[in-house]
């Protein structure tokens, strides 16, 4: 290593942003100067402008959402996740494989994504406690029934822990479906790849060079890996459109959602009011149509689908009449005839 430049830290460039969709790692903000638009390159989500944010903006959306990767001392951690890949890769009896994948669990500092066929009960017991703290993602397939009820039914003690269940004993035609992939990737900068599975199992036979764990270091390789073999699936299986409208304040979904109180939603209806009070302000009614220019259309069925959605969610009135772009006084009005708010 004597010839190492430190010109090469320079070029380190760790991963940026993760797609709100597909979770794709990206190195930089999904924004296409040709196309004039903002658009992520793995699952081709749109991310559309709103009053809160332009295309140019993408970036600070991700950001306010949380999916800008942020690593403490970048070239720290690179080295402590390189030791461990450095180490597993020397096959010490001292060293087993068990231990590197508890190692790089713990160390994570923003996201573990992984797709795995078959997981154990310890391996998830250490998910669990990770996600405590940050975001871990996961598609396990070949999960027996009673451990998929047991991950579903409590999935609550570890909310920043999501995983994508295929169970054991699907339908045959659902089988084709099914991913075999095995990855893991702790903050885009190391992974796991290969036959080992996410159990004892899997792990220990590797041990024993009967099962082959590679590891990959290189941060270009990680993220085609990553976006190849885990981001496809993860769109398929997200509930998130197509289109995704970057509006600021919509709970983050490590919020606890909860529809709101009558006694939240009373100091509401007061400073909306106010703030009503300075529409009839407005000097001409040219300014008050452009800012609400769908004030007087009707509502449609799903406007209201998502008026009522938006609102359950936590939504406040003022940010509605942007979203709706029709004033504070009617999402109001039309919040009380669907009867949830009281009339007063
Ligand atoms: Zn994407």
């Amino acid at each position: 290593m004597s010839n190492f430049d430190i010109i090469t830290l320079l070029n380190f460039t760790p991963p940026r942003f993760l797609c709100e969709k597909c979770q794709a790692i990206l190195f930089k903000a999904p924004y296409d100067l040709k196309e004039e638009a903002a658009k992520c390159s793995v699952c081709g989500v749109r991310y559309t402008p709103t009053e809160n944010y332009t295309f140019h903006q993408v970036g600070n959306y991700l950001s306010k959402k949380g999916l800008s990767v942020k690593i403490e001392n970048p070239i720290e951690h690179g080295k402590k996740l390189a030791g461990i890949a450095y180490r597993l890769s020397k096959a010490e009896s001292s060293y087993p494989p068990m231990k590197a994948l508890f190692e790089a669990i713990d160390s994570a500092q923003h996201f573990i994504h992984f797709t795995t066929y078959g997981l154990s009960y310890s391996i998830y017991g250490a998910l669990k406690l990770k996600a405590q703290s940050i975001s871990i993602k996961g598609i396990a397939s070949n999960i027996q029934p009673d451990f998929a009820k047991e991950i579903r039914e409590h999935n609550k003690e570890a909310e920043k822990l999501e995983i994508q269940i295929f169970e054991q004993g699907l339908p045959s035609k659902d089988w084709e479906s099914i991913p075999h992939q095995k990855l893991i990737v702790i903050d885009g900068l190391l992974a796991f790849k290969g036959a080992a599975n996410m159990t004892e199992s899997g792990w220990r036979k590797s041990a024993n060079g009967r099962d082959l764990i590679e590891t990959v270091t290189n941060v270009q390789k990680i993220a085609k890996l990553h976006n190849n073999l885990f981001s496809p699936i993860w769109a398929q299986l997200s509930k998130t459109d197509n289109e995704i409208s970057m509006y600021e304040k919509i709970p983050l979904a490590s919020n606890p959602i909860k529809p709101p109180s009558k006694v939240e939603v009373t100091p509401t209806i007061v400073e909306i009011q106010s703030s009503e009070n300075l529409n009839n302000g407005y000097k001409n009614w040219n300014a008050f149509l452009q800012k609400y220019p769908n004030a007087y259309e009707p509502w449609s069925e799903a406007d209201d689908k998502l008026l009522k959605e938006k609102y359950m969610i936590g939504m406040k009135v003022n940010e509605l009449a942007l979203l709706f772009k029709r004033n504070p006084g009617k999402i109001r009005l039309r919040l009380k005839e669907k009867k949830l708010i009281k009339k007063k």
